[in-house]
């Protein structure tokens, strides 16, 4: 096979390395003046996936120096219990991002256990307040995996203004937050799913495709305007050769022959949901220390 022309590759490794400094280098300054950001995650169950995920978010904290508080439940914890959890670190002045591992066991209302996380502390973006916030346009705590998307573009397309952007997937997790986020950057967005018609023609419209579904190679050169930019979300394991590998939604070989840039999977978007975690921690601290400020103001106003 011919190698790959690295220029074409956006490499998010390197990229959620420099995010991963940035944000180490203001925990320091943090730390100096006598501030210590904290990130609580709660993992309910054993399941193999989320352990592997809980794990690295925990020595990523870690790494950054970013103080990490890890709960793990057992798989028939009851709600209440995990909700009361929740109120007990929504509570905790120490504690500064809470992260709640999805899926969580069938039993558990993921929606309640989401919207009982303070907004100011969910980290993920999911609270209603925060996705609400989103399409308004505030500034607010926004889900990791489409803000590291977000940095990959800007790198990759530098001005992203007037661009048409086609978004493929309408997940409350990735599709959505995206469209907004590009949206929110002035682009031109047209968010296709498993019920449009002819999604070929509709993405071969785009500047910029994000492909979030879950499909492997679902989207081949045919589906690419030459010189596009692509993000690739999806992460889809394959048996091929007897051998088990990770791809992603786009044919990655057909895609390199039309666009500008894209990313690989896996070495993506990937290491950027869990950089951008850590930056959410960072952001949800001075999102609280503004909150508490207003605060004391109000109290010493006059009326
Ligand atoms: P999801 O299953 O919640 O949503 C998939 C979306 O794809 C749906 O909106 C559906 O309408 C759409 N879809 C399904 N079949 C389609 C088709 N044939 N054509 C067009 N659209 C179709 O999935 P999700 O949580 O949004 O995740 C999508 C992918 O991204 C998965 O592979 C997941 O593993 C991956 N993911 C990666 C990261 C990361 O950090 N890199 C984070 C989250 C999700």
């Amino acid at each position: 096979m011919n190698a790959i022309p690295s220029i074409k590759l956006i490499d998010g490794k390197a990229t959620a390395k420099r995010v991963l400094a940035e944000v180490g280098e203001q925990v320091q300054a943090l730390r100096q003046a006598g501030v210590q950001p904290a990130l609580a995650v709660v993992l309910v169950g054993c399941d193999a996936a989320s352990q592997v995920y809980v794990r690295n978010k925990v020595l990523r904290a870690e790494e950054v120096g970013i103080r990490s508080l890890e709960h793990r439940l057992p798989g028939d914890t009851s709600q209440a219990h995990l909700l009361a959890l929740i109120e007990r670190l929504n509570r905790d002045r120490e504690i500064n991002g809470i992260l709640v591992q999805l899926p969580l066991p069938g039993h558990i209302d993921e929606h309640r256990v989401l919207q009982t996380i303070d907004p100011l502390k969910d980290v993920d973006g999911f609270h209603s307040a925060n996705v609400g916030g989103l399409a308004q346009g505030r500034d607010v705590l926004t889900p990791c995996t489409p803000s590291g998307c977000m940095r990959l573009l800007r790198d990759a397309c530098g001005e992203l203004r007037g661009k048409h952007a086609v978004v493929v997937g309408r997940s409350n997790i990735v599709g959505k937050p995206m469209a907004a986020l590009l949206l929110q950057a002035d682009c031109t967005v047209t968010m296709v799913h498993s019920r449009s018609h002819d999604l070929p023609a509709l993405c071969r419209q785009a500047d910029i495709v994000v492909a979030a579904v879950g499909k492997p190679g679902l989207i081949g050169a045919d589906w690419l305007k030459p010189g596009a930019v692509v993000i690739d979300v999806g992460i889809n394991r394959i048996e091929e050769a007897g051998q088990s590998r990770l791809v992603g939604d786009v044919d990655l070989a057909a895609a390199l022959t039309q666009v500008a840039a894209i990313t690989p999977v896996p070495g993506g978007v990937g290491p950027m949901t869990i950089a951008y975690l850590m930056k959410n921690t960072l952001l949800a601290l001075d999102l609280q220390q503004q909150a508490a400020h207003q605060e004391r103001t109000s109290c010493l106003s006059p009326c």
